[in-house]
């Protein structure tokens, strides 16, 4: 299986679970949010004919007189009125209560055995009647039409049963609302789910994205590191070969063989070594040597340790302080004599004898400035973006003769960087370096 489709196969299961998980969410959302919108509406529902009942109720019982009986004091509150087994004369112009008159409501009164003595509004069929079972009922009729009703007990101005008072309304406004509601989450929640899909695929695109650079700069340093070790192993090989198809072998060329296979494992050791110490800063692991270092001290050492490379090539070097205290920073002092080094060894090499190389100290708020100019061969603009990455040489020839491993300003810059500082390069081609290391104090 080659990278592409482990990424392309990463990606699309990153999409799929993606989607899904949203996909999950949103159904339950749209189904909480259905439901919260049916108990409210029916709860609306609820209050409505709870009111209107119990005005009614109200109204009414104080002019009931004889059980049963309407008379009329009962007309006058509920003029449209329709007695059962006589002809219902409509005075619509007149209203107690004006939800009666709105279309899907009605009211019925009931005598104590339950038989329907007068309504108003729609006339049901159909509906069976049972008050003693439940106040509130929800029914149906015999063409499927739902009501809901509250059923009232009837008081006279005695204070004895009358009969009973029903009223209800059609749910067919309510059916259809929420049937509605029902097509809009069921078109809406597919197309949502398609969007999800499409803002899935792109989201998952993007996130593999830095995984994707990530895997290909591990390949890249692979390559790299394995070319590195591949040179210095292939010099030895070739050396050990040469020896070994002569018959004879003098002590000289046997010296001779021997030094190029210790100069060529002292390369491989240095680059196993630079190796180590990046993975190492990479993991980061906490410093635990953590401790006061003495900047001057340190560029002190480090000038006498490189003095007699610097003569050999003929290069004058020199070392200003400008602070007129010693500059102390919390860190590894092992790790920033590295740092120094590599930059300080760099500008060494990387000019021409009798060359100039400079270091400059000096403290700057609560950073300290470590300066190194050279006027060496200097860095092309296209080289200077890379200098840091691993294994990047802008002069490859110069770097391998002078045992460069390419690592050197990597790990410069990765210490550099765990010590809360930085490294910065001005650099003309031909003209010079100069690289600005700061760190935190
Ligand atoms: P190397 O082991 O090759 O020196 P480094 O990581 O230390 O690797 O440096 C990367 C590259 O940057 C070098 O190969 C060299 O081309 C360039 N470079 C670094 N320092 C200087 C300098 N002072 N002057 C010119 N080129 C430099």
């Amino acid at each position: 299986m080659n990278q592409n489709s482990i990424f392309l196969k990463a990606q699309v299961s990153l999409a799929i679970w993606y989607a899904g998980v949203m996909g999950v969410i949103l159904s339950l959302s749209g189904f909480g949010a259905y439901q919260v919108m049916a108990h409210a509406h029916w709860q609306g529902v609820d209050q409505k004919l709870l009111a209107v009942s119990g005005n009614l109720h109200d109204a009414l019982e104080a002019n009931l007189q004889q059980s049963g009986q309407i008379d009329a004091n009962v007309r006058k509150i509920l003029p449209n009125l329709c007695i059962t087994g006589i002809k219902c004369e409509l005075e619509s112009n007149r209203h107690v209560l004006g939800i009666t008159q709105q279309e899907g409501y009605y009211i019925r009164l009931l005598d104590p055995s339950g038989q329907v003595i007068a309504t108003v509004g729609r006339q049901l069929e159909g509906i069976p009647f049972s008050p003693k079972e439940t106040a509130w009922q929800t029914l149906e009729d015999g063409k499927g039409n739902r009501y809901h009703q509250v059923s009232l007990l009837l008081k006279n101005n005695l204070g004895q049963s009358w009969g009973y008072m029903q009223v209800g309304r059609s749910l067919q406004d309510y059916d259809k609302h929420l049937d509605e509601s029902k097509l809009a989450l069921l078109t809406g929640l597919p197309i949502a789910f398609l969007l999800v899909s499409i803002a899935s695929w792109y989201l998952s695109g993007r996130a593999m994205r830095p995984v994707y650079a990530s895997y290909q700069q591990i390949q890249q340093f692979t390559a790299n590191a394995a070319h590195e070790i591949r040179t210095p192993l292939a010099s030895i090989r070739a050396t050990v070969e040469s020896v070994l198809m002569s018959d004879v072998v003098s002590e000289l060329e046997s010296r001779e063989t021997l030094q190029t296979i210790d100069r060529q494992t002292i390369r491989l050791s240095q680059l196993v070594q630079d190796l180590l110490m990046l993975s190492r800063m990479e993991v980061q692991v906490p410093n635990q040597q953590q401790q006061s270092c003495c900047l001057n001290d340190i560029l002190s050492d480090l000038v006498e340790e490189v003095a007699a490379i610097a003569m050999q090539s003929k290069i004058d070097l020199h070392l200003q302080v400008l602070s007129d205290s010693p500059i102390y920073i919390t860190g590894n002092e092992e790790q920033i004599y590295r740092l120094i080094f590599n930059v300080l060894i760099n500008a060494i090499n990387y000019t021409l004898e009798g060359g100039k190389v400079q270091i400059f100290l000096e403290q700057s708020d609560r950073i300290a400035v470590i300066r190194i100019e050279d006027n060496g061969i200097g860095i092309a603009e296209a080289d200077l973006p890379h200098i840091f990455d691993r294994f990047y040489r802008a002069h490859s020839d110069r770097s391998r003769k002078t045992g460069g491993t390419g690592l050197g300003l990597a790990i410069a810059m990765a210490i550099a960087k765990s010590h809360q500082g930085n490294i910065q390069v001005k650099s003309e081609l031909d003209k010079g370096s100069i690289f600005i290391i700061r760190l935190g104090l």
